[in-house]
């Protein structure tokens, strides 16, 4: 291989900046200046509300730059970010990268980071409208803001559960989390003999759920159509019992989840048994699958559950702050602190 690094010293924070920007194309009309001025000027229409979230990747924290390829780490810090817009029931339309960059990494490097970011700008339809560059003294670090509009003139918070609400989630649960623990484990195979090539092949769909996350505009776009606004919604970062704690909180609601309705992937109930560990545990605690988590009112149930990848899990309760979880033998397992750690095998 004698393919050629740029060492980022040679173009400067300027020439980087230049570079990086070249490919960069506006499609939303409401972006007036993006890149290159001060400050960007986006056009809001006046008395509507405008959702902006932020979310900061660091290397060794949040990801692992021996088995992150820097096309996916740049594809998965925009769409993890508008996962958080969808999750106010509104779709992402700006974004504003900035980075810290250590001396080991090129420009072909930043620009490899640099092609997923505007992939998923592509996919999304996001505008990069700017973002900030500077050297870093220890690892990588990737900071996106996202801008972006709710669908309805008003927003799904984590406050607007009520009770006998039924709980839905998109898609299916645990696999992002399985599919890190396959990457952990090829690593310390790798460690110990570098000769050694990764087995990969069987774990496709887990190692995508960790290295290419999608963010569910598509159940916004649906929910949209069938003009339903979820009372609350929250994006699945931590795994489903961590968020759920959140929307009983601030809902001051209880859940009962029932066991045989979480979605699991066959891959991903497949790999957990290989590595021993519960599929459930995985769906209910393993973080980063992004999926949406909302409630909705009984009478919406036979409207919203005809959505693709949509399941209902459960339905929440009058009693604060209690999860619980229905299992098969229809005994209930209260998933409220104590009661979760003696079910969770460590
Ligand atoms: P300033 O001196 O105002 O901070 P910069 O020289 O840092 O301006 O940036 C020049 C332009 O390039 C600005 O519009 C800024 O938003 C944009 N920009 C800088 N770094 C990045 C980056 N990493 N990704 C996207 N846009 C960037
Ligand atoms: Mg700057």
């Amino acid at each position: 291989m004698n393919k050629k690094f740029t060492p980022i010293s040679e173009l400067g924070e300027f020439g980087l900046i230049d570079s990086l920007l070249k490919p960069n194309k506006y499609t939303n009309s409401s972006t007036i200046m993006g890149t290159g001025d001060d400050a960007a000027v986006i056009k809001y229409l006046k008395n509507q509300k405008c959702l902006i979230s932020t979310d900061m990747l660091a290397e060794g924290v949040h990801f692992d730059p021996t088995y992150t390829p820097l096309k996916h780490l740049g594809y998965k810090s925009i769409t993890v970010n508008i996962s958080d817009v969808c999750a106010m029931n509104g779709m992402a339309t700006h974004a504003l990268v900035s980075i810290g960059i250590p001396n080991k990494y090129s420009v072909e490097h930043i620009e490899e980071l640099y092609s997923g970011i505007y992939l998923a700008c592509k996919n999304y339809n996001i505008d990069l409208v700017g973002g900030d560059t500077t050297s870093s003294s220890s690892g990588l670090i990737i900071s996106v803001t996202i801008i972006g509009e709710p669908v309805f003139s008003e927003v799904s918070y984590r406050s607007g559960a009520n009770s006998k609400d039924i709980i839905f989630v998109s898609g299916d649960l645990g696999g992002a989390y399985l599919g890190l623990q396959i990457l952990e484990r090829e690593k310390q195979v790798f460690d110990k003999n570098s000769k050694a090539q990764p087995e990969l092949e069987q774990y496709g769909y887990i190692l995508e759920r960790q290295l290419k996350p999608e963010a569910r505009v598509d159940i916004i776009r649906e929910l949209k159509r069938l003009q339903i606004q979820p009372s609350s919604m929250i994006d699945l970062s931590d795994g489903i019992s961590s968020e759920l704690r959140h929307i009983c909180k601030l809902s001051n609601v209880g859940v009962k989840l029932f066991e045989n309705k979480i979605p699991i992937n066959k891959e991903t109930e497949r790999v957990a048994l290989e590595l021993n560990i519960n599929p459930l545990v995985c769906a209910l605690q393993g973080g980063e699958d992004y999926e949406l988590l909302f409630t909705a009112p009984v009478k919406l149930y036979e409207k919203i559950k005809k959505i693709d990848s949509i399941t209902a899990v459960g339905h929440v309760t009058s009693e604060p702050s209690k999860i619980e979880l229905i299992n098969s033998s229809n005994e209930a397992i209260d998933l409220t602190e104590e009661g979760w750690d003696s079910f969770v095998p460590r």
